[in-house]
């Protein structure tokens, strides 16, 4: 090629993707239908490169990959928890890495994907938050992390995808939205709308603009304290979106809007603070999940004692509020948002400031 650049197949929706490519097949003399194939190894059943696609003609091949590019994440580093959870660290282009989990559950597996390098919004408890914001990733790198793991051996195949690993999705919004169009495509992941959730602090143009696309996505609200003194201190954006216009923004959602709430020993854990926590969510008809809070790297913060938990769920129940407490998952490997990056990049500290911890198998 004479110095063009080729276009990035995998940061444009599958629909689009598949006319260039067409119209390609045709430019090169091959049938339309070519193209077609080519698309199908975008998402659908995906290729680690054109030189793969092994139903299409060898010189065709050669032709898309001068063209075309179809960049990779390069996998850095993978952990395995006993209870199945399996976490993965890509390295972007730029030298960002982020993070990937798989979660299986029975016939379910969820993969929790991340949509910033970073986040710029540091809650207090969030080891994401703690490493600062620095860059939003792009469509191929985030609907990549799903494509990735596809192209494991065994591949993992994703039933739902939650937005929850780490960054604030509706604060890169664009990239966020094409990847729905991929993750939900019948020419990508075909994953039903229902099975992908989006997770967000409250940011509400974001959630207006979830509002507007006619697919039924998720939408789950990081709430984590019923009040606006409390939350502004755990969660500084709530100054700039405080808790009422959240819940305005909820109760005005056309679907039913899932509240996330982080069981901080002694912070937010109080009777009182359940009973708040009921009139929000009865306000805007949202359930509940009650997250105990991952301890690696939490910052001083405690996980409540599950007692705590119990009797808090309980007096939620009680004012009829539907909840459920979330089993934390990957607890010996430092599974929540950011976890696994802020370990690695410990890792490169001088000895003795190093904390190589191995993976924790319970005997
Ligand atoms: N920025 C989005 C999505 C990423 S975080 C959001 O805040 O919703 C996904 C969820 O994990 C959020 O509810 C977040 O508050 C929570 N979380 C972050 N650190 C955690 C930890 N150490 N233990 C439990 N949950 C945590």
């Amino acid at each position: 090629m004479t110095g063009g650049k080729r276009i990035n197949l995998l940061n444009i929706e599958p629909a689009e993707a598949e006319v260039a490519l067409r119209e390609f097949a045709v430019s090169e003399g091959e049938a339309a239908y070519r193209g077609a194939q080519v698309a199908r190894h975008l998402w659908a059943s995906p290729a680690p490169e054109f030189a793969a696609m092994s139903d299409l003609p060898a010189g065709f091949r050669n032709q898309l990959a001068e063209h075309f590019d179809l960049p990779r994440l390069e996998l850095t580093a993978e952990q395995a928890s006993s209870d199945g959870t399996r976490k993965f660290l890509f390295r972007m282009a730029d030298g960002q890495a982020i993070e990937t989990v798989a979660i299986p559950e029975g016939k379910r597996v969820t993969l929790c994907v991340s949509s910033q390098a970073g986040c710029a919004l540091r809650c207090a408890f969030c080891a994401t938050g703690a490493m600062g914001f620095a860059r939003n990733l792009e469509t191929f790198e985030i609907a990549g992390q799903v494509r990735e793991l596809a192209l494991l051996d065994p591949p993992i195949r994703p039933t739902n995808v939650v937005f929850m690993g780490m960054g604030e999705p509706l604060m890169n919004w664009p990239a966020v939205s094409r990847t729905l169009t991929i993750l939900n495509s019948p020419k990508g992941f075909q994953i039903g709308a229902r099975h992908i959730t989006l997770s967000t602090v409250g940011w509400l143009p974001g959630i207006e603009a979830l509002e507007k696309r006619p697919e039924q996505f998720r939408l789950a609200i990081s709430i984590h304290a019923p009040n606006d003194a409390l939350r502004a201190e755990l969660m500084p954006v709530n100054t700039k979106f405080p808790l009422d216009d959240v819940i305005a923004s909820a109760a005005r959602f056309s679907r039913r809007v899932t509240f996330e709430y982080v069981m901080l020993d002694g912070v937010n854990d109080a009777d009182a603070h359940a009973e708040a926590l009921a009139e929000l969510a009865r306000r805007c008809g949202a359930f509940v999940n009650l997250i105990p809070l991952h301890p690696g790297g939490s910052m001083g913060f405690r996980p409540s004692p599950a007692g705590r938990i119990a009797a808090f769920a309980a007096r939620l129940r009680a004012r009829r509020v539907e909840v459920a407490v979330r089993r934390s998952r990957g607890l010996d490997i430092a599974a929540a948002c950011g976890q696994l990056r802020t370990e690695r990049v410990r890792r490169r500290l001088p000895a003795g400031a190093d904390d190589d911890r191995e993976i924790h198998q319970p005997a």
